[in-house]
């Protein structure tokens, strides 16, 4: 008789885990908290205006294939990527206006326009940060890192007798900086460490993988909306069998010595022969497992990703100014992430983020209007704030800050709807409302990254971006890939 799993959570971690599961032959239910499966990865509508309510932006698109093929299923006949060009518009404060290319030769004709000189530099660093991906994906993304057994391959002794061409050892800043002159080049390329949540002025330099992953193998739109990618998956785990049950609410796992037993669902018990959860790590060991004090202290130290507050804005004018991705930059990148990782506190000048759809999918907002994804980097929750108070002020310097660069929405917001931290708290159960899980502000958070399986419960396996590999949409179905891998390979 095959084994049973039950999957807490249908974020991106636990849909990847339950198709995998299923395709390998287990029995899988897969109990989700909300009314929809997706998790951060979701959709809203306001009036005639939809929008993506998570990421906007697909990179490492052949994960996403992978496990199509692995399902059984062409990913073309469900998805349509489209690459983004330009990736993004930079607007600097000096008045500067920069479009990111994954066309290294238009990049680099960019480059050269703002200073010649880095052209060169621009060359090298694309290589370094090719050379950091080669030598990190198959260990640090595609592999069970904390498993002693798939550590132990002659393949990966360069990479560990080399450690440090990887460059643990300096910032992502220190590193740019030393390929880069140009002020508004070294921002650009510092910015890449908050595609997992991190800080540039303190995480490894290692992240510097990031350039590689967006500008060599290209950043993705899918047509129709992020969201399709959810609804694609939830079709395939249901066609494989996979038992989806919604506004379910896991109050409990269940373990008796040390041996997972099943799960306490909106107050009936589950028996499962193996417990994947796919809510975040800390909450998990802080609401659902009773005892296990010392892990539960270690977790809680763990430093949470950056939050974020999010506008999400029907604007009745259009705005040819602005592309599909757009960052308007803060004048000092230092100061901003000083406030939101050492002091907490919503920064005072923040760069701003702003996605539109509706330049790619024209009826995501009525005609002559577009819908406004506006995403400002926020700390994860620390204490008792008025987020209604912070986002009233962070409006107006959104507004200000707008008019700097010609464009006047004062009396253009004809819809909105605002998400804080403490929504993604609420929502999703991020621990501190963290939108990537843990941080990687230190050199060892590879390793201190907690496992995709738990070392004190048997059976018991997590499945997100607060896990090994990471946050962020790639590194969360890959971490959903290992875990079944795992399972199954317990099975053997
Ligand atoms: C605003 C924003 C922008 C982002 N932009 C990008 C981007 O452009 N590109 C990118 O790659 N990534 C981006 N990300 C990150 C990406 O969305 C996440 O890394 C990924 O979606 C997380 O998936 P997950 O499965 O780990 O967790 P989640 O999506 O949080 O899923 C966990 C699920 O578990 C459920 N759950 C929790 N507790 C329980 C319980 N007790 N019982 C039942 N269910 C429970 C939750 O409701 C949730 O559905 C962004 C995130 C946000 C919020």
């Amino acid at each position: 008789m095959s084994k049973s799993i039950a999957i807490i959570g249908g974020g991106l971690g636990g849909l990847s885990s339950a198709i995998r599961l299923a395709r390998m032959g287990f029995k899988v239910k897969l109990f989700e908290n909300n009314e929809t499966v997706g998790g951060k990865m979701n959709e809203i509508r306001l009036g005639s205006c939809r929008f993506d309510s998570g990421p906007s932006l697909i990179t490492m698109p052949f994960v996403i294939d992978e496990l199509f093929e692995f399902a059984g299923y062409q990913r073309r006949s469900f998805l349509e990527f489209q690459p983004i060009e330009p990736i993004c518009r930079y607007f600097f404060h000096d008045g500067t206006i920069f479009d990111a290319s994954s066309d290294r030769k238009l990049m680099s004709e960019h480059i050269g326009q703002l200073t010649a000189g880095d052209i060169k530099a621009f060359e090298k660093f694309f290589n370094y940060s090719k050379r950091i991906y080669d030598r990190t994906a198959d260990i640090f993304l595609f592999s069970p890192v904390h498993e002693l057994k798939h550590m132990l391959k002659w393949k990966y002794l360069p990479t560990l007798l080399k450690f440090y061409q990887i460059d643990p050892f300096r910032t992502v800043n220190k590193a740019v900086r030393s390929f880069f002159t140009d002020e508004r080049l070294i921002q650009i390329f510092n910015r890449y460490s908050t595609y997992n949540g991190s800080n540039p002025f303190r995480a490894p330099a290692t992240l510097n993988i990031i350039p590689y992953v967006e500008n060599g193998l290209g950043g993705f739109y899918i047509m129709g909306g992020i969201y399709r990618l959810v609804e694609a998956l939830q079709t395939i785990a249901k066609q494989l069998g996979v038992e989806i049950f919604l506004s379910s609410h896991v109050e409990k796992i269940f373990s008796n010595k040390n041996v997972v037993q099943g799960i306490l669902v909106n107050g009936e018990r589950v028996n499962a022969d193996y417990v994947i959860c796919n809510a975040d790590v800390v909450t998990s060991y802080n609401d659902l497992i009773d005892g296990y004090p010392q892990i539960r202290k270690r977790m809680n130290k763990l430093e949470p990703s950056l939050s974020g507050l999010v506008f999400f804005w029907g604007i009745n004018e259009r705005h040819v100014l602005l592309k599909h991705h757009n960052i308007l930059f803060s004048a000092d990148y230092e100061k901003e992430f000083k406030q939101i990782f050492d002091d907490l506190k919503a920064p005072d000048n923040p760069t701003i983020y702003i996605a539109i759809t509706s330049k790619k999918d024209k009826n995501h907002a009525p005609k002559d209007w577009e819908n406004w994804f506006v995403l400002l980097n926020m700390p994860y929750l620390h204490q008792q704030q008025n987020w209604k108070v912070i986002a009233e002020k962070m409006k107006n310097i959104v507004i200000t800050r707008l008019l700097e660069i010609g464009i006047d929405i004062r009396s253009k917001i004809r819809e909105e709807k605002i998400m804080s931290p403490e929504d993604f708290y609420t929502l999703y159960k991020s621990n501190k409302g963290s939108i990537y899980g843990i941080s990687s502000n230190s050199p060892a958070m590879a390793f201190k990254r907690p496992a995709n399986r738990d070392r004190n419960i048997k059976g018991l396996y997590f499945a997100s971006g607060s896990v090994h590999p990471g946050g962020g949409v790639p590194l969360v179905m890959l971490s959903g890939k290992l875990t079944a891998e795992l399972i199954l390979e317990n099975e053997h």
